[in-house]
């Protein structure tokens, strides 16, 4: 488990690990991007990341995500979204946030493109895709995705960047890589159908290279970084 006491030494062995990957799959070093994933975690622990130079963090949960982006105006943080998305908080998500992850229903994205202040530039989006078809999870259905994407990049305040997914739990780095594989098919599909996506959001702590061998672009890490999760805010 990672040492929280040591946030700077976790973000350069996670760096490190990201770089071996990419070399072992043949892929470029900068081609994957490093999201840290701050949920749960104090202002300070971000500011501590921050000056290690981590400029990408992940929130999931809006109030707590507000206070910690208000507490850190003075830091030239991109902020991401990656939690469920009730109808009544897209106004604070399209005002504060840099990227949202977790899209998966056109009534989300029509809300952000409306929301979305005009002195500032789109919305960065990502659909998100139940990609294990699991009935609890959240996420588009594969087959869902053409049509959403079509509507979607209509939308002029919000720019849709790619997919993300977070799987059901898999074994082997084979069935992890294999449900990896199904996203980065999506994403080509989509691409042949005249879309130009560039993103694909996969990867947490446990299934970082599998994600990375299969076309990653930017990886979700979170307690690798900054250790066991806090208790979710009230
Ligand atoms: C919490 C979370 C992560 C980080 O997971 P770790 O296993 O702590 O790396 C990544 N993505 C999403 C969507 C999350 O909610």
């Amino acid at each position: 488990m990672a040492d929280s006491n040591n946030i700077a030494e976790n973000i350069r062995q996670i760096q490190q690990k990201i770089s071996d990957c990419c070399t072992q799959y043949g892929r470029s070093a900068s081609a994957v991007r490093l999201l840290a994933v701050s949920k749960t975690k104090s202002a300070e622990l971000i500011r501590q990341a921050y000056a290690a130079g981590q400029k990408d963090f992940g929130e999931s949960y809006l109030q707590e995500a507000v206070g910690k982006i208000h507490a850190l105006e003075e830091l030239d943080i991109s902020w991401h979204f990656i939690g469920a998305i009730q109808s009544n908080k897209t106004r604070d998500i399209a005002q504060y946030f840099d990227w949202v992850h977790s899209v998966d229903r056109l009534k989300i994205a029509r809300r952000l493109n409306e929301q979305r202040p005009a002195e500032q530039p789109p919305l960065n989006i990502c659909l998100q895709v139940n990609i294990s078809n699991e009935s609890s999870k959240a996420g588009a259905a594969p087959e869902q995705l053409a049509s959403l994407a079509d509507k979607i990049s209509q939308l002029s305040n919000i720019r849709l960047r790619g997919l993300m997914a977070i799987p059901i739990k898999a074994d082997s780095l084979q069935q992890q890589r294999s449900i990896f594989r199904q996203m980065q098919q999506a994403l080509n599909t989509l691409n042949t159908h005249g879309h130009q996506l560039d993103t694909l959001s996969m990867g947490m702590s446990n299934d970082m290279e599998a994600a990375i061998a299969e076309g990653s672009t930017m990886v979700r890490i979170g307690t690798a970084i900054f250790g066991a999760r806090d208790p979710k805010p009230a």
